[in-house]
């Protein structure tokens, strides 16, 4: 007796369809993506920026900085480290050290907040500082944004090494990168060709200039919405991490992305303030290094 032939199910056009349409959501549905801030989250790029900054601010205004002293240049930049949390955009960082010097040099006062100011009210009120600075020193954010990604890619070709030395990679996140199965993209106000450079030479990492979204690329609430929408993307599971707890809060009001995990890197440019702050802010979970680089893997 030979074997029973098969029975073979017969599916409908339409059931075929809805079966298709099935499995891609089920395969969508796996994964997670990480939308990373870069500074302050993947580098410590504060001694470079800090040193850049003062390089250009002395070919902005070289009248104010002719014949500083070395001491009150090192004092500066230990200063920077501490306003380094209110610095949301890279040429922000020329305006502080323009206003340090201010502080300590009165014969250069041009702004009307310098009298009395401390590096401490800096801290708290950069936000109301930076308009009146910026108007009262003539200054526009195109040129300073010019200037200073001039004075970076020279530093860059003159002293490459040098440049790539002034930054670091905090640790274990190299590793977490190198090694990341969920889909990662770089959101960040830094100029893409720095982030990429740092990614390479520190990280030994190569990461797609698609997924580098950069100075220019517009406000990160944006950048986030079209992540989201991308087809690719349907059913992954969000996370940003950043550590200026402004841009988180930006998101947060934003309801069209309240599928979003955010989370607060600790290890970044935030103050013990605004911790306190993000701890009360249900959305917002606060991370610790060793716990960031274990998830990305
Ligand atoms: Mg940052």
């Amino acid at each position: 007796m030979g074997a029973e032939p098969k029975k073979q199910t017969i599916l409908s056009i339409g059931e075929r369809r809805r079966i298709a349409a099935e499995l891609r959501r089920l395969t969508r549905m796996v994964g997670d993506l990480y939308a990373l801030d870069f500074d302050g989250v993947i580098c410590d790029s504060c001694g470079e920026s800090s040193l850049s900054a003062l390089k250009a601010a002395k070919i902005r205004w070289p009248s104010l900085f002719e014949g500083i002293s070395l001491t009150l240049e090192e004092w500066i930049i230990d200063q920077m480290h501490f306003l380094r949390p209110v610095v949301e955009t890279g040429y922000e960082n020329l305006l502080l050290i323009r206003l340090l010097l201010e502080i300590q040099i009165p014969l250069v006062r041009k702004s009307s907040v310098t009298e009395g100011l401390t590096v401490e009210a800096i801290l708290e009120k950069w936000v109301q500082l930076k308009p009146v600075v910026m108007k009262e020193w003539a200054e526009e954010s195109a040129d300073l944004i010019n200037l200073f990604g001039t004075v970076r890619d020279e530093w860059m070709n003159e002293d490459l090494s040098g440049w790539i030395g002034a930054n670091r990679l905090y640790p274990g996140v190299a590793d977490a990168l190198r090694f990341a199965s969920s889909r990662v993209f770089i959101v960040t106000t830094k100029q893409s060709r720095f982030a990429d450079a740092l990614l390479r030479k520190l990280a030994g990492v190569t990461i797609h200039s698609e997924r580098i979204y950069g100075l220019g690329t517009g406000p990160k609430v944006e950048v986030l919405k079209k992540l989201q929408a991308m087809p690719e993307h349907q059913g992954l599971k969000l996370h940003f991490v950043e550590d200026r707890i402004a841009t988180l809060k930006n998101v947060i009001k934003e309801r069209a992305l309240d599928q979003w995990n955010l989370y607060l890197g600790r290890w970044g440019y935030n103050t013990e303030k605004e911790r306190k702050e993000a701890e009360d802010i249900p959305r917002i979970q606060l991370l610790e290094l060793s716990d960031f680089s274990h998830k990305l893997k």
